[in-house]
């Protein structure tokens, strides 16, 4: 017997089961985005590794040790899987010149690829939803994007998340933290662990990030970039936050939250769960003005959020929002021979008249086909008989009890060109 193959560990496959819960998702999340004048944009999955390198910045936990890179055997380019779509989003809006005339607001949704210890909420393969808007400096950008988010649970009838904000402040008031901040590590230098000692002096700010619970109170201890916040800086954090407060959001600033990349000034958001466990983070996200610049662009400020769909996929199944698997409105029966060419063509006219149809595929007799239409949902049942196909025709009957009165509760053969019209009246009936 051949060796029995399997995916690749980290990365999962959608079954079916599982699909009707993430169509669901991703058709309220393009109406939301749609409802705030976003527009979608679709980058590759692949791109240079510079890029990466560049956007995401040399030191920190993506570039370090996540990605999935690789030599293109065929012409020598150094590739890599996106492991988030900033990057690439914002590479796409310099290459066409996309915020040439005014601000843009863009999202995406896609598979993304991080080389990841596999357990709950955290796989290599993983979905995000992206939103960018670039071209807008003012915090009333910050605080759409969160009041948007908030709605978005609404929706999504998610209700156990909370907003934590920071701020960020800028280059030079993070520099100043920052001389205090390795100043005041150095002092617990022989407590810290090992990715925090190669911090100390390259990222010290990703210390505060730390999910070492060992390293919980020298963090909770140490100079708070808030504390350094110059008027301006200020000026933006108060200004969103009397935005939010306006639109009844609730958060709470947490001042030792920093994000995972290098180029985020001033607003930084997460919205987290505690219904997750560990990987309670459903969406990140905050404000890179330096960042289209310094990736060759024009000085365009730009801020955005990712949001991990498993984790959000999973709250959802938590709280039992499965949404039933789509059935079919008719399943249509035949006796193999003369009748299959008239059952094709009987299903072809119905999908005309905009029902969903299936056409029952190979032999079996018209008991075992009726079992199979019982089984797959179907209001109804399109039998086509010899007697029947002979004259263009089929018998149509209700497959779910719905009282005598219902329509076709008694089986009717109908001419074929009028089953369809016949058939979506009575689905009317039904759902009224
Ligand atoms: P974490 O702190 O959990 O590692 P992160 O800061 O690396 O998260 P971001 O880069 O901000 O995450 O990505 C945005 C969102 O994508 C996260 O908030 C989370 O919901 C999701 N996410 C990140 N990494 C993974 C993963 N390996 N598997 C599943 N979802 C993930
Ligand atoms: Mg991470």
């Amino acid at each position: 017997m051949a060796k029995k193959l399997s995916g690749v560990r980290g990365m999962n496959d959608l079954l079916p089961a599982e699909a009707p819960l993430w169509e669901w998702f991703e058709a309220r999340v393009a109406d939301w985005l749609r409802s705030y004048g976003y527009q979608q944009i679709r980058t590759p999955i692949v791109e240079y590794t510079e890029l990466f390198v560049k956007g995401i910045g040399e030191v920190t936990d993506i570039v370090e040790k996540e990605m999935y890179s690789f030599e293109d055997k065929l012409n020598g380019e150094h590739l890599t899987l996106r492991p988030e779509f900033t990057a690439g989003v914002i590479r796409a809006v310099i290459e066409h010149n996309l915020t040439y005339d005014a601000p843009r607001r863009v999202w995406s949704m896609g598979p993304v690829f991080r080389h990841e210890r596999p357990q709950r909420g955290r796989y290599r393969q993983f979905h995000q939803v992206n939103v960018e808007a670039l071209g807008f400096a003012g915090p009333d950008i910050d605080a759409e994007l969160i009041v948007m988010l908030a709605r978005l649970w609404k929706i999504l009838g998610i209700e156990r998340v909370r907003l934590e904000l920071n701020c960020l402040g800028q280059a030079d008031e993070r520099a100043r933290h920052r001389a205090d901040l390795i100043e005041y590590l150095r002092r617990y230098e022989a407590q810290l662990d090992d990715d925090a000692k190669r911090r100390l002096h390259t990222n010290p700010l990703r210390i505060l990030d730390t999910k070492n619970p060992a390293l919980t109170e020298i963090v909770a201890g140490a100079p708070r970039i808030t504390d350094y916040l110059g008027t301006a800086s200020r000026a933006h954090f108060e200004g969103l936050q009397a935005l939010l407060g306006s639109a009844g959001i609730a958060f709470s600033v947490n001042p030792r939250m920093v994000r995972g990349l290098d180029y985020y000034n001033l607003t930084v958001f997460e919205w987290i769960t505690d219904a997750l466990g560990a990987q309670g983070t459903l969406c990140g996200g905050g404000r890179y003005d330096p960042l289209i610049e310094r990736m060759g662009g024009r000085p365009t400020p730009g801020i955005g959020f990712g949001m991990g769909i498993e984790r959000v996929i999973e709250l959802l199944r938590e709280a039992g929002r499965v949404p039933s698997a789509p059935v079919c409105d008719v399943y249509v029966l035949h006796q193999g021979g003369a009748t299959q060419p008239v059952a094709l063509r009987a299903a072809e006219l119905l999908r005309d008249a905009g029902l969903d149809v299936i056409l029952h595929a190979g032999e079996g007799g018209l008991k075992s086909q009726m079992r199979k239409a019982d089984a797959s949902g179907a209001e109804f049942a399109l039998i086509v008989g010899a007697a029947e196909a002979a004259q263009q025709a089929a018998a149509v009957k209700a497959l779910r009890a719905r009282g005598a009165e219902a329509p076709f509760a008694t089986q009717a053969v109908l001419p074929l060109a009028q089953i369809g019209e016949a058939l979506v009246t009575a689905l009317e009936r039904i759902s009224e």
